[in-house]
C-alpha cells in the first residue's frame, strides 16, 4: 500500500486553477497540475483496501488503482505507467475530463475526502510522455484481416488501438475534417487542449493505424464497399442527435443547438473555416443556456470567454443537494450539486425552470417566457403565477442527445435499433448484421468518454474472437 498512515497524515490536495481573470482571457486549460512530490503524497493516502471499490465498482475501465498508487508513492513511475496502460489506453483524456466515478466509490471517501485518483492518473501518463516512455508499440505479427472503424471518437480510437495491437490492419474513417469526435469538436479547449489529442493520434499512426478524414460512410462509402474490402466493420458514430425544445417561437433566429455553438469555437481555435453566415457568437449578447448538464456548462464557459453581456443557465430539474443525497449512498455515484470551473467563472444558474415560449423582433429571438416548476410523483408541475421573462439574443439548447438519429450510417447499414433509438447489439457487440459491430454512444446513448473507451476495448476483443473463428 502507499504509506500505512498516509491517509491519516495527509489531506487531499487538488490542482489550483488559474485565476478567473486569466482564464477568461483565453481558452487554455484552467487547471495547474500538481508537482510530483504532491502527487506522491496524494498516492500515499491510498489504503490499499481489501475490497478496492475504486477498481471493482467505480472505474468503468477497472483501472488497477491501488497498485499504481503504491508505485507512485514509492517513486516507481515507469512501473505505475505500465500498470495504468494495462487497462486504460488513453489516460491523458480520462485524467483530464473524467468525472471520476472511482473517487465517488473510494473507501476513504466514506469519512474523509477520497484519494485524488484522477490527478495521479494524469501525472503518471504525462510523466510517461515527458520521459519518452510512450514510444510506438508495434504488433509482434501483422495479420491479413482488415477492419474498418467508422468514427474517430474515444470509442473508435479505443477499438482501433486494441485491434492494431492484435495485429489487424485497421483503417479509421471519419466524417469530420479532423479526428477524435467530441474530444475535438465538443469538449472545449479549457477542459481538453487539442495538442493532447494530436499527440495521441501521432502515436497511433506511428503504430500503424491509418486514418481517413472527410469520409462519411453512407454518403462517400457504401456498406457494400466496406463489406467487400474489410473482414469486419465497427461503427462508432456517436449519438449526436440533439434533443429539441418544441415550444412557440422555436423557429426564430438566434436559437441554436449547443453543439453547433461549441464546435464552432473549437474550429475557430484550430483555424478551421466557418461560413460567416452560419457563425454563432455570444460576444455582447444576452445568452440563455437551456440545460443544466456538462454541455450546458461548457456553453457557459465558452460564452463568458467570448464576452457575453449576461449568461443564464436554466435547468428544469430541481437543485441537487450540496452534499451526497441520501438516495445515493456510498459507493454509488452521488446525486449532488456540481459546480464546474465554468460555473465559478460567472453566469446565473437556476433550477426548476421551464421555458414556455420564445418571442422575437424581425425574426430574431429577443425574449424567453419561463415559469418555475415544482416536482412531484407526476413529474414537473408549473407553479401558477411564477411566470417571468428574460431577455436573450442567443439561446443555446443543451438538453441532451436522443441517439444517432439521422446519421446516414443508420440508414445505409439498415440496422435494428433498440428501444431507446440507439443501435442494437448482442453481448458480443455485434449488430443485427453479421460482421458489423458497434461501440460507444452509438449503442449506449450519450454517456462518458471513459465508458466509450471501455466499450471500444470490449468490442475490439469481440471482433478479434469473431475473426479468429472465421
Ligand atoms: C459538449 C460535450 C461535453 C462533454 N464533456 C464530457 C466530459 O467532460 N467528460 C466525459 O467523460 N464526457 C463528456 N462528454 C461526453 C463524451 O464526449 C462522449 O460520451 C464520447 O465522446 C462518446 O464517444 P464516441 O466515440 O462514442 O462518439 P463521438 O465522440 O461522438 O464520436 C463519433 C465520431 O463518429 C463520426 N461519425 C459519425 N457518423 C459517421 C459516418 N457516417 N461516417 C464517418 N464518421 C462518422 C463523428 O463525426 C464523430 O467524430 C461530453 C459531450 C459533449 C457533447
Ligand atoms: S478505494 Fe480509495 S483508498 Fe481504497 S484502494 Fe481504492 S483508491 Fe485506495
Amino acid at each position: 500500500m502507499g504509506k500505512d498512515t498516509g491517509f491519516m497524515e495527509y489531506k487531499r490536495k487538488n490542482s489550483d486553477y488559474r485565476t478567473k481573470e486569466q482564464r477568461l482571457k483565453d481558452y487554455n486549460a484552467v487547471a495547474i497540475p500538481l508537482e510530483d512530490n504532491d502527487i506522491e503524497e496524494q498516492a500515499a493516502r491510498c489504503m490499499n483496501c481489501g475490497i478496492p471499490f475504486c477498481h471493482g465498482m467505480g472505474c468503468p475501465l477497472a483501472n488497477v488503482i491501488p497498485e499504481f498508487n503504491d508505485l507512485v508513492y514509492n517513486n516507481r513511475w515507469h512501473d505505475a505507467l505500465n500498470v495504468l496502460l494495462q487497462t486504460n489506453p488513453f489516460p491523458e483524456f480520462t485524467g483530464r475530463i473524467c468525472p471520476a466515478p472511482c473517487e465517488a466509490s473510494c473507501v476513504l471517501g466514506i469519512n474523509e475526502e477520497p484519494v485524488n485518483i484522477k490527478e495521479i492518473e494524469l501525472a503518471i501518463i504525462e510523466k510517461g510522455f515527458e520521459e519518452g516512455w510512450m514510444s510506438p508499440v508495434l504488433p509482434a505479427k501483422r495479420l491479413k484481416e482488415r477492419v474498418a472503424v467508422v468514427g474517430s471518437g474515444p470509442a473508435g480510437l479505443a477499438t482501433a488501438y486494441i485491434l492494431n495491437r492484435y495485429g489487424y490492419d485497421v483503417i479509421v474513417f471519419e466524417h469530420s475534417k479532423q479526428l477524435c469526435g467530441l474530444l475535438r469538436y465538443g469538449i472545449p479547449n479549457f477542459k481538453l487542449e487539442k495538442w493532447v489529442v494530436d499527440r495521441r493520434i501521432k502515436l497511433m499512426e506511428a503504430e500503424g493505424i491509418r486514418f481517413e478524414t472527410g469520409v462519411e460512410v453512407g454518403r462517400d462509402l457504401s456498406r457494400r464497399y466496406l463489406q467487400d474490402r474489410f473482414n469486419a466493420i465497427v461503427l462508432t458514430g456517436g449519438a449526436q442527435e440533439p434533443r429539441d425544445l418544441k415550444v412557440p417561437g422555436r423557429e426564430l433566429d438566434g436559437i441554436h443547438f449547443a453543439m453547433s455553438f461549441l464546435s464552432q469555437q473549437n474550429m475557430r481555435l484550430s483555424g478551421e473555416a466557418i461560413n460567416p453566415e452560419d457563425e454563432i457568437i455570444a460576444t455582447g449578447k444576452n445568452v440563455v443556456v437551456i440545460g443544466g448538464g456538462d454541455t450546458g456548462s461548457d456553453c457557459v464557459g465558452t460564452s463568458l470567454r467570448q464576452g457575453a453581456k449576461e449568461v443564464y443557465q436554466f435547468e428544469i430539474m430541481p437543485e441537487p443537494p450540496a452534499e451526497r443525497s441520501e438516495s445515493t449512498p456510498w459507493p454509488m455515484w452521488p446525486l449532488m450539486r456540481r459546480d464546474s470551473s465554468s460555473h465559478q467563472e460567472g453566469g446565473d444558474r437556476r433550477w426548476s425552470i421551464t421555458t414556455e415560449s420564445f418571442s422575437g423582433d424581425g425574426g430574431c429571438v429577443k425574449e424567453l417566457k419561463c415559469a418555475k416548476v415544482e416536482w412531484g410523483g407526476a413529474g414537473p408541475k408549473k407553479i401558477e403565477g411564477s411566470e417571468f421573462t428574460v431577455k436573450a439574443d442567443l439561446v443555446l439548447l443543451a438538453m441532451g442527445f436522443t441517439g444517432p438519429g439521422r446519421n446516414r450510417l443508420v440508414a445505409e447499414m439498415a440496422l435494428e435499433l433498440n428501444q431507446r433509438g440507439n443501435i442494437k447489439c448482442d453481448e458480443n457487440h455485434m449488430t443485427s448484421r453479421d460482421g458489423v459491430f458497434v461501440a460507444g454512444d452509438m449503442t449506449a446513448g450519450a454517456s462518458l468518454v471513459v465508458r466509450a473507451i471501455e466499450d471500444g476495448k470490449q468490442t475490439a476483443m469481440s471482433v478479434a474472437k469473431y475473426l479468429a473463428n472465421q
